[in-house]
């Protein structure tokens, strides 16, 4: 490879198209190639972030002015073992590929994020949590080994046994230590392509709750839409949905419901409008009458109890069902806020942050709760109690106002002894990673960094906002 760095400057941007920044970008394929890519980032003085899709909602994948290693063309499954569901998989692989190979055969991913089009790289950096994080963690926990190239150019195997403190902190260190270079993931065992699913709608946040409390336990997937625009006594309403899978011999036919073209979700809305079309017409209900409108007609609708079998695709990656909806926020673009609170400070804490955003004229257009449970890896977002996401709409009037409603959400999610999420929220301040982290587990990060990084490679837009200070 004779890199000219000119011909790659490239304008990179968040999932949300909210944030962007100009690097040198550069697709390796192999290992040798990573490498090189660091020694030229040596001689350039020019830091190094890696990047799966870009599909984190922060600057996670962004390095303004420094060089980006995209790894979606190093995305070949390296081996595969249908007896036992161990497979091992390049960086770049997209979790699409993911379950289009294995489901065939009579597996599933055990944890995927509510898009199919991260990679396993992206995965393992982030550590995704699903829709069953209570029940099956996070992704690490099904990590058996990856291997990574440090920017020192030594290339480590590390599993929960070897190389411990790299494995609990590369898995959810962002990139900031070295980069995937391959890893072996455990696959469950599935039975048939359909879960058994049931859904049903939830009048306010103590009920919301309360019913993710009582049910998560019985599913294997529990989720909750939350109407983060009705105030009052409706505050916090919204519908759940609980899936299972199903147990052997339950499926008619599961040699048909396991292939892949079953699972595909279709190409046009309603038999005629074409997918791609669809945010063109969501576009001109996002603004705060309109989704306040179609969450009510939603949450009415969603409001009795149904009970309905739906393939694995069509519902864990639903929101994939409209092709590039975050286009129909605009040109400002979107953000996502997600906390995660213990169970007993949850509701009064959230109640707070909705009650704030709606009276600051700022509410949130997609809300999602999610029951949680913590885990040991050491940038751990994780608590035992829910997360709440929140999608908000970025214009030029509003940015600044935003970040100030974001502010105030981080003293409260502080206060009430939560945690956060770095794929996700894009105004984190060093100060809330310092409190919610610990300096005890930073100081155990600067010290992995400097083992593996010692001149600082490593570097992205969200390092350097965050950790650099932290
Ligand atoms: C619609 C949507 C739904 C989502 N749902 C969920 C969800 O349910 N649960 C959840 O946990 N997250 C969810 N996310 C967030 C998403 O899963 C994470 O942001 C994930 O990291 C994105 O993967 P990616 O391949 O796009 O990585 P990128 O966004 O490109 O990068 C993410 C991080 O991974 C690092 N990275 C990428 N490749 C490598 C590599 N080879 N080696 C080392 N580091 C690397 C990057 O430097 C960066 O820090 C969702 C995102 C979207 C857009």
């Amino acid at each position: 490879m004779k890199p000219s760095l000119l011909e790659r400057f490239r304008l990179l941007d968040n999932f949300g198209h909210s944030l962007a920044a100009p690097a040198y970008l550069f697709h390796p394929r192999k290992v040798e190639e990573i490498a090189e890519v660091f020694e030229l980032a040596r001689q350039s003085g020019l830091s190094v972030t890696a990047r799966g899709a870009g599909r984190s909602y922060n600057d996670a994948a962004l390095n303004g002015g420094g060089i980006v290693l995209d790894f979606q063309q190093m995305n070949r499954i390296l081996a595969w073992d249908p007896v036992s569901g161990r497979i091992t998989v390049e960086p770049g692989l997209t979790l699409c590929q993911l379950w289009q190979a294995v489901l065939p055969d009579g597996w599933w991913p055990p944890v995927v994020s509510g898009t199919m089009t991260t990679t396993l790289g992206g995965c393992l950096a982030a550590n995704i949590h699903g829709k069953n994080n209570y029940r099956m963690g996070v992704i690490g926990e099904h990590v058996v080994e990856f291997t990574a190239l440090l920017p020192t150019g030594e290339l480590v195997t590390c599993s929960s046994k070897h190389n411990g403190d790299l494995f609990r902190a590369m898995i959810g260190g962002f990139g900031l230590l070295g980069v995937f270079t391959s890893i072996t993931l455990q696959m469950k065992r599935v039975y048939s392509g359909l879960l058994n699913v049931r859904a049903w709608g939830v009048p306010d946040l103590a009920t919301h709750l309360a019913e993710i409390e009582a049910n998560a336990p019985e599913h294997d997937y529990t989720v909750g839409w939350l109407d983060a625009t009705a105030g009052g006594r409706w505050l916090g309403r919204g519908q759940l949905h609980t899936a299972d899978y199903l147990h052997e011999g339950e499926d008619p036919n599961p040699s048909q419901t396991l292939r892949v073209e079953y699972q595909t979700l279709p190409n046009r809305f309603f038999g005629l409008v074409p997918k791609s079309l669809l945010h063109d017409f969501m576009a001109p209900f996002l603004n705060n009458p309109g989704v306040w409108a179609v969450n009510t007609v939603k949450y009415l609708l969603g409001k009795g109890d149904k009970c309905y079998r739906q393939s694995h695709a069509a519902f864990h990656f639903l929101l994939d069902y409209v092709p590039n909806w975050e286009l129909a926020y605009g040109r400002g673009g979107l953000i996502q806020y997600q906390s995660f609170l213990p169970k007993q400070t949850a509701a009064d804490a959230w109640r707070e942050m909705l009650t704030l955003s709606q009276r600051r004229g700022l509410p949130s257009y997609l809300g999602v709760t999610k029951r949680h449970r913590p885990d040991g890896f050491l940038l751990s977002h994780s608590v035992d109690g829910f997360s709440l996401a929140l999608d908000f709409k970025v214009t030029a009037t509003n940015r600044s106002r935003l970040a100030a409603l974001l502010q105030e959400f981080d003293r409260i999610v502080l206060q009430a002894g939560g945690r956060f999420y770095f794929a996700k929220n894009s105004e984190t301040h060093p100060e809330t990673a310092r409190a919610f982290l610990g300096e005890e587990t930073l100081a155990q990060f600067r010290r992995l960094k400097k083992r593996c990084d010692p001149e600082n490679l490593l570097e992205s837009d969200l390092y350097r906002r965050v950790f650099e200070k932290a």
